[in-house]
């Protein structure tokens, strides 16, 4: 009656016959339909996470930030010409997020204007027909720039958005490290068989160009490894982020729908009787982000020998990399000890 779900946790992936060099492996990617990445790695558009330093940083490195929208439409393009202009040899070095209701259009049309390349659609369940009329609203002021929309956790939520012709598709309803969702409404899916899913319904729908984000529920490069192999093309952290002097506050980290978020939330009409889903905590410093995600690269890297595969694609659903569920017992083994 149930099918079985699993999360990163929960599965090891078989070593298959290895790369001959562990610097074989090359890290390029797609965040969307047109848009290359080096690394697979994008950070949350949360506002603790991701302002101006941490894109920097990110881009420099060949990875992408996702910006924050906490704030007024006025603050959000200074932000991305800021970036524009500080960056002008990268085609995309960040992606600007909005929602959808009250100005949300407004603030789109704004930084679509400005000449970003990329936008994302960030909202808690984007299997929505408001996510299709901001769509329609982006696509009908410029045909262009990559449409990038989250998030969901199923293949017919997935198929809905391909069928709008989104250039990129975010997965993850409730894996985040501050979120509540799952508690407080009961849904959810596991993350990697959300990807897996999401992957597979795409492929089966002839929608295999179309990129996966995995966002959220990230806590290692080995994490990220099996993200790819479920079949996503890169991966969004905050909590990685959080407490790297790069982020946007380096000293705490909330979730977006947290209470303390929300008292900022602008324009996005009344949250009074939606409930709260994400918490907001305290973190400890962890360095520079440059280490962080050079520390990821290694072990994805690593990874991708372990797999015999020399690129992120044919890791994507390789029936040559075989997975196994682990016991408890197993979690136990994999974790170390004295
Ligand atoms: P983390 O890296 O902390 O595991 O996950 C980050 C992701 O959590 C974000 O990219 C976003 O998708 C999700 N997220 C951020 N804030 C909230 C929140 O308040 N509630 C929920 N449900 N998810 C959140």
């Amino acid at each position: 009656m149930f099918m079985p779900a699993y999360t990163y946790d929960d599965i090891l992936l078989v070593p298959n016959k290895s790369l001959n060099s562990r610097n074989d492996p090359k890290l390029e990617t797609k965040l969307s339909r047109n848009i290359f990445i080096d690394i697979p790695i994008t950070s949350a558009n949360m506002d603790t996470i991701t302002g101006y330093d941490l894109a920097k940083t990110l881009s420099s490195l060949g990875g992408v930030g996702f910006l924050h929208r906490n704030m007024e439409i006025e603050e959000n393009c200074d932000l991305v010409k800021k970036c524009l202009d500080s960056w002008e040899n990268h085609w995309t070095p960040f992606i600007p997020t909005v929602g959808v209701s009250g100005k949300e259009k407004e603030r789109a049309e704004n930084l679509i204007y400005l000449g970003v390349n990329g936008i994302c659609i960030d909202i808690a369940n984007a299997y929505s027909d408001k996510v299709v009329e901001m769509i329609n609203f982006i696509r009908s002021r410029n045909q262009y720039v990559d449409i990038i929309v989250g998030n969901v956790a199923s293949a017919s939520a997935a198929i809905f958005l391909a069928n709008q012709k989104v250039d990129a598709i975010k997965v993850g309803i409730g894996p985040g490290s501050v979120c509540t969702t799952r508690r407080m409404t009961g849904f959810g899916v596991p993350q990697l068989t959300a990807v897996r899913m999401v992957k597979t319904g795409l492929v089966e729908s002839k929608y295999s160009d179309i990129p996966i984000i995995a966002d959220g529920g990230i806590k290692s490069s080995g994490d990220i490894v099996k993200a790819l192999w479920a079949g996503a093309s890169s991966i969004m952290t905050g909590k990685l982020f959080a407490g790297c002097k790069e982020a946007n506050d380096p000293n705490s980290y909330r979730g977006m729908a947290s209470n303390s978020a929300r008292q900022v939330l602008l324009n996005d009409g009344d949250v009074s009787t939606v409930a709260e889903e994400g918490i907001a905590i305290e973190v400890e410093d962890s360095g520079s982000a440059k280490d962080v995600i050079n520390e990821l690269c290694n072990g994805i890297r690593s990874g991708l020998s372990y797999a015999g595969c020399k690129y992120i694609s044919e890791l994507n659903l390789s029936k040559d990399v075989m997975a196994v569920v682990q016991t408890q017992n197993g979690i136990i083994e994999s974790g170390t000890r004295k």
